[in-house]
């Protein structure tokens, strides 16, 4: 592998790891999968701010070209229209695999990633999510807890998908020695998230921005844990970089019910937003707070963003998106 060159006496590009002292980055080549979409390409553009290579493969399953239109031309950007389902050829130092929508994707392209790992070498990092914990008897999460699944309910193609994701991962480090990182991924909220994924914070923002009622499920009550996205991209990347292969839960301790989450909608976009209250879905988790003591301690991470600093980031982003040039005039 070329992607460190001596270079005694010069290290702070070195962000801890395997990188030995005294030697210098000379840019990695890393793979990151799902790169079109939220998350991946918020991570997309950290990574090639610092200098390395990026390739993205991508189905635009849920993401988007537009999301990464800015590094077109770059040549150190590289984007491969390709299912994870597929197998696939290249060579790379790290492959942060983040492409998913639902559980069978999960597992087939999980399994290819970590055989393109175990091929050409590469350290792997799967996002994970805390919905591994399903719906939680123990709060906050810590990592040691193993969770409360429903096997056979609506949500655990995603839920058992992602736990899956996580047996392989630990597999073939186990077995064959790779190099992986877990990391358990908590609500991740901010601009470039898809206006209709029916996710809480993009729908009350969504909602209140187009005058509509923001649709509280059931009786409101039942809480989450909001990130925003600039925090998770960084403790990613110190995820990978870093000694430990987790999990680590990736989150913001800050834990909202959902009438308090609209409340902070209300105050961000129109306090005159109504609230209408719908039936909520089958075994939604009650609560949900990540314990990030591990990430702390291990990755000394942190988020920094609140929920009320970092919304209106993201409304912003939403309102330029939903309303276009019409924003400039009416604002
Ligand atoms: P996203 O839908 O915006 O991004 C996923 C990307 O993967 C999209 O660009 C999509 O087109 C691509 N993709 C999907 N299936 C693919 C396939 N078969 N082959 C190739 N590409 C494929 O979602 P996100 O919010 O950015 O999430 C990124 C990762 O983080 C996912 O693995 C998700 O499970 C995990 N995660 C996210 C959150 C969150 O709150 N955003 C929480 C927990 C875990
Ligand atoms: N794979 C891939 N790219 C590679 C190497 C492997 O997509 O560069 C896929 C391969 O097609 C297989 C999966 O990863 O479906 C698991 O590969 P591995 O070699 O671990 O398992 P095996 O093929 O021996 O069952
Ligand atoms: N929710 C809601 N109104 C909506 C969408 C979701 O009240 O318009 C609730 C949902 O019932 C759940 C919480 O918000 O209790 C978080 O849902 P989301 O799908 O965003 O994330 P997840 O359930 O995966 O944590």
């Amino acid at each position: 592998r070329k992607a460190y060159e001596l270079d005694a006496g010069f290290s702070h590009q070195n962000a801890g790891g395997k990188i030995p002292l005294g030697l210098k980055r000379k840019g990695l080549r890393i793979l990151v999968t799902g790169g079109a979409g939220f998350v991946g390409s918020h991570l997309v553009d950290r990574l090639i701010a610092r200098g390395d290579s990026v390739i993205v493969v991508d189905n635009f399953f849920t993401g988007s070209k537009e999301n990464l239109l800015h590094h077109f031309g770059d040549p150190k950007f590289e984007l491969i229209r390709h299912d994870v389902v597929e197998p696939i050829l290249l060579e790379v130092d790290q492959i942060y695999h983040l492409a998913c929508p639902a559980s069978p994707t999960n597992v087939m392209g999980t399994l290819n990633m970590l055989g393109l790992a175990k091929r050409i070498g590469a350290r792997f990092l799967l996002t994970s999510t805390s919905e591994v914990y399903g719906d939680p008897l123990q709060h906050p999460q810590v990592e040691t807890y193993w969770g409360n699944v429903n096997p056979i309910g609506v949500r655990s193609c995603y839920d058992e998908g992602k736990r899956t994701a996580e047996t392989l991962t630990m597999d073939y480090h186990r077995g064959l020695n790779l190099e992986v990182r877990i990391a358990r991924i908590f609500n991740t909220y901010g601009p470039r998230m898809c206006i209709d994924d029916g996710r809480v914070v993009s729908n009350f923002v969504a909602q209140a921005l187009r005058k509509k009622p923001l649709t509280v499920y059931g009786d409101g009550k039942q809480t989450r844990s909001f990130q925003y996205v600039s925090d998770l991209v960084e403790g990613l990347m110190r995820l990978m970089e870093g000694d430990h292969i987790g999990p680590f839960n990736l989150g913001n301790p800050g834990e909202f019910t959902m009438l308090e989450l609209a409340k902070v909608v209300q105050d961000t976009i129109d306090p005159n937003a109504q609230i209408e209250f719908r039936p909520n879905t089958e075994d939604d988790p009650h609560k949900r707070k990540p314990d990030i003591s591990k990430a702390k301690r291990l990755l000394g991470w942190q988020p920094n963003v609140s929920l009320k600093e970092g919304l209106p980031l993201m409304v912003n982003d939403f309102r330029q998106r939903i309303f276009g040039d019409e924003s400039d005039h009416t604002s």
